[in-house]
């Protein structure tokens, strides 16, 4: 698709010898950082082209770009939405999930940032929502690649977190039987757990892609089988494993013109 772009960020650029960090933090400020984005803009557009991204808060507060203003004051929000061509939506992410939509027949795209809090408090489905409310897309045309964050390997929760997933999902049916995965590949891709009560783990991507399917996303239209942040620390930052303290990746999506 020549008018869409996407992408998402590692920990170091690949063939770099180097060794430059690729930090997109909160405060994208310094002469370095900047450079490094701009960069990064231009492989992935060709152009120099505005990046938008967000306070984001684990909030289910989502903000629709339908008029860009450059220079305009940082939104406090967890998901964007436009139909703007030649704008980069951008999301942060250090073993969150970074979620990226786009409907090809509507040309409308969102990014979404949801952790267990995010997806708790619904952000993924009230996107979805508000794209069909807002801007007419019918979730059945939507293609949505979910990106690398913590995986159900290395993710384990309390009780509280587990619990609240728990009740949550089993109303909605999906808290799947962890037997699932005796199943075809396809199927097991499909339908992994979202909570092992085994290993006490939570499949942040697994409960994602449940919530996009429910809201009508075709099953192969949802990439979502991400590496784990914590496994590949090399490869990626992770917040768990830097105890808070890591840099952030960046997941883009934008329209061309
Ligand atoms: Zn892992």
């Amino acid at each position: 698709m020549p008018w869409l772009t996407h992408g998402f960020t590692l920990r170091h650029p690949i063939n770099s010898k180097a060794k430059l960090t690729l930090d997109f933090n909160n405060q994208i400020h310094n002469k370095k950082q900047i450079s490094t984005q701009n960069q990064l803009i231009k492989t992935l557009s060709g152009k120099t082209l505005p990046l938008v991204l967000l306070n984001q808060t684990h909030s289910e507060k989502i903000y629709c770009l339908d008029r860009f203003i450059p220079d305009d004051s940082i939104k406090t929000a967890d998901a964007l939405i436009t139909r703007l061509p030649e704008i980069l939506l951008g999301i942060q992410v250090a073993d969150c999930l970074s979620i990226l939509v786009a409907d090809p027949s509507s040309r409308v795209i969102a990014a979404i940032h949801a952790g267990w809090r995010g997806l708790l408090k619904g952000v993924v489905p009230k996107t979805i929502s508000l794209m069909q409310s807002n801007y007419s897309v019918n979730p059945k045309n939507c293609i949505a690649v979910i990106g690398p964050s913590i995986g159900s390997c290395c993710y384990q929760v309390g009780d509280e977190v587990a619990n609240a997933f728990l009740e949550l999902f089993k109303k909605q049916g999906g808290i799947f039987d962890p037997k699932v995965n005796s199943l075809p590949h396809s199927m097991e891709l499909y339908n992994r757990p979202i909570y092992n009560p085994k290993t006490r783990t939570l499949n942040l991507s697994a409960a994602c892609r449940f919530q996009l399917q429910s809201c009508g996303l075709m099953p192969d239209k949802v990439s979502s089988d991400p590496p784990c942040t914590f496994c590949h620390n090399k490869v990626f930052f992770s917040y768990r494993r830097g105890k808070g303290r890591t840099g952030r990746m960046l997941a883009i999506i934008g329209l061309l013109s």
